[in-house]
């Protein structure tokens, strides 16, 4: 059922008794209002209804192509032509005053506050300090730009930055915060690679093009060698500068690796006896001058209770479009079980779930999904389509 706005059916009116119309379809003037409101220029609603001289809720109107209460709206393709003319006749602004909506890059918000995550506070204290209450999942997924955000407005913006202001040059221990919890920020800082706020400074933090400076000579050939030398891991500029390989998708990545140590309170030298190599080599593939094997990532892994995928910069399933699911053979798979001198309760522990579920594919009850037979294979060390042959 197609409700008629009163735009439509004076359009319609006029097109059946003249053959023209004053109206337009409304998607030219959108793609100009996306220009206007996207990057680089970030023009608010009300800079742009001011400068085209129309009501600014008429103007959000026209680019959500809605009229009318939340609940009970009419949708609408038209607008008149002088609209149109007058959208189309606004310039864009580099940098339009800035009001409390207007849209910004969030790149400067998020090194602020990645940096003050380094520094030891953790999300939810940032959280609280911008408003944005109790729980940090809102901020988590901003900083780890898992929000998808592209822009953010203007006044949550000078909110991120008077905290910045106010915490970088404050130890959190002196805030009477946790040391589980510092410790867990940095942590996570180390993890993501995260840059504190000595590597930036006012003039680069909010600048997209510019990069941190770790070491006071990033991006040139002298920037590695001090990422060695003061333990910091080498950040991309400085690989680049030095020739760096790119990493290969399924390899060992050197900060999850350190956070694992750190979790488990395993220094290079313990790991190194129990992986049976030296602590330079487990020191060389923390700082990725060097790739471990397959076979010491699984030895390492095993020796830090984790699974493989949790030091690696992720890993593909394998594929293979002649395997079906249903050609699984359980009592096969319950022998080589056996053959690899576990039992199946074993299996499912070292595995990460649960014996119902190894003994639902031996029984024939249900078939295993890609994911999970590949990592029990990977456990038993066998080929995983030697399960369905
Ligand atoms: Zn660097």
């Amino acid at each position: 059922m197609i409700e008629f706005t009163p735009e439509m059916r004076d359009s319609e009116k006029l097109r059946r008794y003249y053959g023209f119309t004053l109206f337009t379809d409304r998607s030219k003037a959108v793609a100009h209002l996306k220009k206007l409101k996207g990057a680089p220029y970030f023009m608010s609603n009300r800079r742009i209804a001011e400068l085209a001289d129309i009501c600014e809720s008429n103007l959000s109107q026209i680019y959500h192509g809605r009229r009318g209460a939340s609940r009970d709206y009419a949708r609408f393709s038209e607008i008149h032509r002088d609209t149109e003319a007058a959208i189309l006749g606004v310039r864009p602004e580099i940098n339009p005053p800035l009001r409390g909506g207007a849209h910004m890059d969030p790149v400067g918000a998020r090194r602020r506050l990645q940096a003050l995550i380094a520094l030891g506070f953790p999300m939810r204290i940032l959280s609280e300090g911008i408003d944005w209450g109790k729980d940090p999942q809102p901020v988590h997924r901003f900083v780890t730009g898992k929000s998808g955000r592209v822009y953010i407005v203007a006044s949550t913006y000078y909110k991120i930055k008077a905290l910045y202001e106010k915490l970088h040059d404050v130890r959190p221990e002196d805030m009477g915060l946790s040391k589980v919890a510092i410790g867990r920020a940095r942590r996570s800082a180390v993890l993501h690679g995260y840059a504190p706020s000595s590597c930036w400074d006012d003039d680069t933090i909010d600048d997209p093009s510019a990069f941190p400076e770790w070491t006071g000579a990033c991006g040139t050939p002298e920037g590695f060698p001090i990422h060695l030398r003061e333990e910091i891991p080498a950040c991309e500029p400085c690989k680049a500068a030095a020739g760096w390989k790119e990493r290969e998708h399924g390899t060992l990545n050197g900060g999850k690796l350190r956070a694992m140590m750190e979790l488990r309170q395993m220094d290079a030298f313990e790991l190194a006896r129990r992986v049976g190599v030296s602590d330079d080599a487990i020191r060389r593939w923390v700082w990725e001058q060097r790739h471990p094997s397959m076979g010491n990532i699984r030895t390492m892994a095993s020796e830090l209770r984790c699974q493989m995928a949790e030091l690696m910069d992720g890993y593909t399933l394998d594929e293979d479009p002649d395997i079906r699911p249903e050609d699984f053979k359980g009592a096969l798979f319950r022998t080589m079980i056996k053959d690899s001198g576990r039992t199946v309760h074993q299996l499912a522990r070292e595995a990460g779930f649960s014996h119902t579920t190894l003994y639902n594919w031996i029984k024939g009850r249900k078939y295993p999904d890609m994911e999970r037979i590949q990592k029990v294979a990977k456990v038993m060390e066998v080929d995983w389509k030697d399960f369905y042959r």
